[in-house]
């Protein structure tokens, strides 16, 4: 079931609106093992990388793209680091409009890329950064009856929301603390409105790149963030917390999310267990980290991030030697 028909009573869906899904939601929140250890918490990964795309932005994609058709857009338009573009072409794909995604040229994941020209999307890289594609979407959407389903579509916020309340019926209760990436700011204005509307209080962390606009974590590189006076008001009520991050320190999270749990997410994805380092937790609170993206959405950063591979002649001496290396 997706999230259109599981939470109909908590979305602006209506009869009219079409029953659009691929089967995004109800994705996994796993104990993490060693880590919770390390920082005396009871820690938890909300594993975004198993919605249908592999992002979170499914979630949101979905109620935008089929309140889009329920409104008449012939199309739908939009502005993307990568998983966005992704998202909006397979439920365009899927509900049968075309899709048009902008991306900054040459600054995206290749996989990305593959899955929006895999299902169809016209597909232009705009010279210039995220922040000038977007505009230009804005502008196209304003002139066209193409739908922008960026995420200052406010469908988008509702259907990311949806991630809160999983949080809550996956755990049995309100974590203490959430930690998630901030790149545009959207999420973690979906996180506060779910949680908000579960009646839950609790401490959000949003994470967010030192160097936002040549971060190494492609997903999160965005120099202007749409939700800023969003989520600063956020931060003036008490509810949301910035922590900003290095790369370096990104890098090191995803490392071990990976390595010391199994869990093969996106760099960018890591940015919220990196942030836990720069926050007071109470011993023994249970902490939820967001993990926004697959890791097989970028392995390009493999390469650079981890050890090579080792060529050897396939008999026993050989690999027990190399085995015995590592
Ligand atoms: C979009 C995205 C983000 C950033 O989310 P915002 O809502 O823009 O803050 C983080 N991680 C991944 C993998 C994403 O796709």
């Amino acid at each position: 079931m997706g999230v259109i028909e599981k939470y109909r009573d908590r979305l602006p869906v209506t009869a009219s609106t079409p029953a659009l899904t691929l089967g995004e939601g109800n994705t996994p929140l796993i104990r993490s093992e060693r880590l919770s250890a390390k920082l005396g918490v009871e820690l938890y990964f909300k594993f975004e990388g198993a919605n249908p795309t592999g992002s979170f932005k499914d979630r949101g994609m979905v109620v935008a793209v089929a309140k889009a058709v329920e409104e008449g857009a012939q199309g739908i338009v939009c502005a993307s680091t990568g998983n966005t573009a992704a998202s909006c072409a397979a439920y365009a794909a899927r509900a049968g409009i075309p899709a048009v995604v902008l991306h900054p040229a040459g600054a995206i994941a290749a996989a990305k890329q593959a899955q929006a020209r895999a299902v169809g999307a016209r597909v232009l890289e705009v010279r210039g950064s995220f922040d000038d594609a977007l505009r230009s979407c804005q502008e196209l959407a304003g002139r066209s009856s193409f739908a922008l389903v960026n995420s200052v579509n406010p469908y988008r916020i509702e259907g990311q929301k949806t991630a809160a309340f999983e949080v809550i019926e996956q755990l049995g209760r309100v974590p203490d603390v959430l930690a998630l990436p901030y790149g545009g700011g959207g999420n973690t204005v979906a996180y506060a409105k779910g949680f908000a509307e579960a009646g839950a209080s609790l401490r959000i962390v949003s994470s967010q790149a030192a160097e936002r606009a040549v971060t190494l974590a492609s997903a999160i590189r965005i120099a202007e963030p749409a939700h800023l006076d969003e989520v600063a008001e956020l931060v003036g009520e008490g509810r949301v917390e910035v922590v900003t991050v290095s790369d370096d320190e990104i890098t090191d999270a995803w490392l071990e999310v990976a390595s010391l749990e199994g869990v093969f997410c996106e760099p960018s994805s890591a940015a919220g267990v990196a942030a836990l380092a720069h926050v007071e937790l109470g011993p023994g609170s249970t902490v939820v980290c967001v993990l926004t993206g697959h890791g097989l959405k970028d392995t390009g950063a493999i390469e650079a991030l981890t050890p090579a591979t080792t060529v050897v002649e396939p008999t026993l001496d050989a690999i027990l030697a190399e085995v015995a290396n590592a």
